[in-house]
């Protein structure tokens, strides 16, 4: 598949060499960072308000114990969220960001040869970790819709298949898997692979068929939920997520740490804006309102847009279209995530720079560019 990254072997000599899944492993490359002031940034989907007070607080607070080690079993948070969540605290494992809870989750389910199936496009991260445990991409092409293809994904497991992540709402176009194709899906997969369900953005999820993933866990003992505190909690900075899994597999995510990987400072942000949650659904209250404002003044624009779940909006577009708009992007100081041979990605923001965003695009009509 074309729109895969693929990872080419190379050679240092003279060296000491590198193992050859590091060698062959281009950089990660992460959206762009604004550096002037009237940039938007909208290329990581971060959240665009300031922290709360609340939060900010505890984050002085803690800040007075950094010569100390943090809690390594993050047992206060643990408590907290396992008794929002309910479950116990042994189901509970918090790690530095989601995607080191998943990096814990691959060294601690696959060795070399194994394969982890996922869908793509995806969240660009997927491939990096598979690949540093030294086990085998399967990436699955979404459907023309851009939903999971469930039935594909199904039919690509094979003896060596570990994990399956399914993420929803997927990252960068924002469709979700319905509720029902999951419950679906999750009947037919064998129950010795872990289905992992990155839900990095579920708290901007509002349709009604939205999975309830806590329940599906709990009739399916395989199942691995993964959030974050990074969206839309604010904390993208701070690196702290977690995942809820059945307590004999936790307990292995949880081997599979660096030891006092999520700083002190980390854990009572995130355990402050546990107390805060009223404040965050005030916020993404916000994302998806102008949500509802912008996709579909873009679809009367004429842009193909498919109905986002997230706190972003996906425009599929030829690599010569992808183009045009990024530099008229650039030009007018906001930074869009691009996506070679497949489109782009605009995280929302405040009405301000969401009204900017509307203006390149609707221009760029006027001139025929459309996807
Ligand atoms: C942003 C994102 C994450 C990673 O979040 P961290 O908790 O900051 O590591 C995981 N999955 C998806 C799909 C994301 O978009």
């Amino acid at each position: 598949m074309d729109t895969f990254p693929g990872f080419n072997p190379s050679r240092v000599t003279g060296l000491p060499s590198l193992r050859p899944e590091i060698a062959s492993l281009p950089a990660y490359v992460p959206g762009t960072r604004a550096e002037e002031d009237d940039t938007a940034a909208l290329a990581s989907n971060e959240s665009h308000f300031n922290p709360l007070p609340s939060v900010l607080h505890s984050v002085f607070s803690a800040g007075s114990t950094i010569n100390r080690y943090p809690d390594a079993a993050s047992s206060s948070l643990r408590d907290k969220l396992a008794e929002q969540l309910g479950t116990t605290s042994k189901e509970v494992t918090v790690g530095p960001g989601s995607l080191g809870v998943l990096n814990q989750i691959i060294t601690a389910f696959c060795r070399p040869g194994d394969e982890v199936i996922f869908p793509w496009r995806s969240f660009e991260a997927y491939p990096l970790v598979v690949h540093l445990a030294g086990a085998s991409s399967i990436p699955v092409p979404l459907r023309p819709d851009e939903g999971h293809d469930l039935e594909s994904m199904l039919a690509a497991i094979t003896d060596k298949t570990r994990v399956i992540i399914i993420c929803t709402p997927n990252n960068p176009t924002g469709v979700p898997v319905p509720h029902a194709e999951l419950e679906d899906f999750l009947g037919r997969v064998r129950s010795d692979i872990l289905v992992v369900v990155d839900e990095a953005y579920v708290e901007y999820a509002t349709a009604v068929d939205t999975p309830d993933t806590l329940a599906l866990y709990q009739r399916h003992p395989n199942v691995c939920l993964l959030r974050t505190f990074s969206k839309a909690y604010g904390l993208a900075g701070l690196r702290i997520g977690y995942a809820v899994a059945a307590a004999e597999i936790s307990e292995g995510l949880r081997k599979a740490a660096l030891p006092f990987s999520v700083s002190a400072v980390a854990q009572q942000a995130a355990f402050a804006s546990l107390d805060a949650r009223s404040e965050m659904r005030a916020r993404v209250q916000a994302v998806v309102s102008e949500r509802e404002r912008i996709l579909p003044a873009l679809r009367a624009a004429g842009f193909n847009i498919p109905d986002s779940q997230g706190n972003f909006l996906w425009l599929r577009c030829t690599d010569e279209k992808r183009e045009e708009l990024l530099s008229a992007f650039g030009a007018a100081g906001i930074l869009v995530r691009g996506y070679a041979r497949d489109g782009i990605r605009i995280t929302l923001a405040d009405a301000k720079a969401n009204d900017r965003v509307l203006t390149i695009l609707t221009k760029q009509e006027s001139s025929q560019i459309r996807n």
